[in-house]
């Protein structure tokens, strides 16, 4: 039978299992706290702290990251005390201050109340990537290949195939793609071939045999082939058309 605790998230009384973070707990419940690095099919990561709420047992409090923090018996969570509105808008006038030109990172930076960074302009960088490592995350959980990963340290910290050649692991799924939140990873399918720009990789696209369209890499499908036993008309055949 799973062990249930019972806590407090914004005054309302909660009954959870134990092992669940406090943000599955709290989306569960309706509850609505940001995040932009967090996805249910992978492992927390707690990279952009968006997350953030504070906890308090007797007269002490901390803020913790609700990603990666279980539940407890008795434990009080606050998800927008003035704590941790003051935390996340610092974080959100970070973000804006390095993918200043990102739209939606200004969406996010409106909806918590941060008009523009409190940085000189001369600080402000056009970047596009926050660093939350979804797409090296998919690519090795999900995907199962690993062809990209955070390189270098400080301000050079970078997501990059092996060495900064051409992703020669990468199947050109796209799965990086889509999970990627302020979109800065670019591909392109143009005739029969697919682009990803990023990675510096070009994927010749399959026909499908019905309707004629272009619709997944051959070295996706290859790689299908090999980790699933599936009928051939999968391979041949586009997803509309089977
Ligand atoms: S497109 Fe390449 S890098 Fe992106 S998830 Fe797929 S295999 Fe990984
Ligand atoms: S490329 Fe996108 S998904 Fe990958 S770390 Fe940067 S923002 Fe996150």
């Amino acid at each position: 039978m799973k062990e249930l605790v019972t806590l407090s998230i914004d005054d309302r009384e909660i009954q959870a299992e134990k092992g669940l973070t406090i943000l599955d707990v709290a989306r569960d419940k309706g509850i609505d706290i940001p995040t932009l690095c967090y996805n249910e099919a992978l492992e927390p990561y707690g990279a952009c702290r968006l997350c953030v709420v504070e906890i308090i047992r007797g007269n002490r409090s901390r803020l913790v990251t609700s990603c990666l923090y279980p539940v407890e018996e008795g434990l009080v969570v606050k998800t927008a005390s003035p704590r941790v509105i003051a935390n996340r808008k610092m974080l959100v006038e970070l973000l804006l201050a390095r993918c200043s030109k990102n739209k939606v990172i200004q969406d996010l930076a409106r909806e918590i109340g941060v008009e523009k960074p409190s940085f000189r302009s001369e600080y402000l960088e056009n970047n596009d990537c926050i660093l939350c490592a979804l797409c090296v995350r998919t690519c090795q959980e999900v995907v199962g290949v690993s062809a990209i990963s955070l390189v270098n340290r400080g301000v050079k910290r970078e997501v990059a195939p092996p060495f900064l050649e051409p992703a020669s692991a990468c199947i050109g799924c796209g799965s990086c793609v889509y999970i990627c939140p302020t979109g800065c990873i670019k591909m392109e399918d143009i005739g029969d071939t697919r682009i990803i720009h990023n990675w510096k990789v070009e994927f010749k696209l399959k026909r499908c045999k019905v309707c004629g369209n272009y619709f997944a890499p051959e070295t996706q499908l290859n790689y299908i082939k090999r980790k699933l036993n599936l009928p051939q008309d999968f391979f041949d055949t586009c997803p509309n058309c089977r």
